[in-house]
């Protein structure tokens, strides 16, 4: 392997900069010429390649958001898409790609694999932590703590007016972020996709914590989970119990952004390494992860097929916790 072409594709995560960076300078460790590619595969499509010396990467591993950008590309679920996109490969004799983003960039990049033959090894980068081979994904600490710091805020208004606070935080079909957070800033409930949740039962947790003498609360909602969203959420809640003051927080894109925890640029940087390393012993079309901190490479179909799944566990600590 000569030459390797970098690229974030799908939704941005905080890390990303960070396992660009370990990319290239990998690839300057092992004598490997790095292109990295804008814009995703859009970028690919319409020939955004520059190539990457290990300079041209400085003061990026503590940058949120990601330098060569991402995006989603329409044009690359075709066939003539990805014809232009081969041509741009072999254009700049590019030997094989790593692919940082989700499963849906995964699935794309396997497309392209098997009618182009570029090789390629995928790092997940998504902030929502549900990609089966690795127990982290690049972006899912540094949103976690992103919410949990916004929830401690919300907490402290909470708490001097008696009020019930539904909170939404990302996770469409995913509820990593809303368990883990929940947890961690001890919310009376937390509604993820992953479970079975009833109006009723919020209710039921909302009467006892008033029993027990609990003057305000906070509800943690995944994006995807199913009773309906928080707006109606509230809207329900305030008709039952029109005497509680109910408000509504979406935390939205903020935690996509900001600076990358310790934890993320770590493992950014151990997975662009072995993305390389991949490459370099011959591996393709797998997806570099961490699992009980050990490095795995896990094919790729599985990576898009299965899911990481919630522990059990976790929900019942959250379930005694809260009572
Ligand atoms: P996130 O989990 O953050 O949404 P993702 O990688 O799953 O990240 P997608 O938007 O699903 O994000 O996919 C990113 C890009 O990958 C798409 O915009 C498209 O260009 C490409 N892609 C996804 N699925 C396919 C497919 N079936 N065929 C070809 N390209 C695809």
């Amino acid at each position: 392997i000569k030459k390797i072409g970098v690229l974030t594709s799908g939704g941005d995560s905080p890390g990303m900069n960070a396992a660009i960076r370990s990319v290239v300078r990998a690839c300057n460790y092992y004598g490997i010429v790095c292109c990295g590619i804008r814009m995703g595969y859009e970028g690919l499509i319409n020939d955004y390649v520059v190539e990457l010396g290990p300079r041209s990467v400085r003061n990026l591993i503590n940058r949120g958001g990601t330098e060569l950008k991402s995006a989603r590309s329409q044009e690359f679920r075709t066939k003539e898409g990805r014809e232009k996109a081969a041509k741009t490969v072999k254009k700049h004799n590019i030997d094989a790609l790593v692919i940082i983003g989700g499963d849906g960039s995964f699935t794309g990049g396997t497309i392209f694999q098997k009618e182009h033959g570029v090789p390629f090894i995928g790092v997940p980068g998504t902030i929502d932590n549900d990609i089966f081979g690795t127990d982290y994904t690049v972006g899912y600490d540094t949103a976690l703590n992103t919410a949990v710091d916004a929830i401690d805020k919300i907490r402290d208004t909470a708490t001097s007016h008696n009020r019930v606070f539904f909170v939404e935080v990302m996770g469409r079909d995913a509820g990593f972020i809303a368990l883990n957070s929940g947890i961690a800033t001890g919310a009376l409930d937390i509604l993820i996709p992953e479970e079975k949740d009833s109006i009723e039962d919020l209710f039921i947790a909302f009467e006892k914590a008033q029993e027990k003498g609990k003057s305000s609360s906070i509800v943690i909602v995944a994006e995807g989970e199913k009773l309906g969203g928080v707006y109606d959420l509230a809207k329900f809640t305030k008709m039952k119990y029109p005497e509680f003051d109910v408000k509504v927080t979406v935390l939205g894109h903020i935690q996509r952004g900001g600076s990358p925890t310790v934890a993320d640029r770590v493992l950014a940087s151990r997975l662009g390494v072995a993305a390389v390393e991949g490459l370099i012993a011959g591996k393709s079309n797998v997806m570099a992860g961490m699992q009980s901190s050990k490095l795995v490479f896990t094919p790729i179909e599985e990576a898009i097929k299965k899911h990481n799944e919630i522990d059990k566990d976790l929900i019942k600590v959250a379930d005694i916790l809260s009572t």
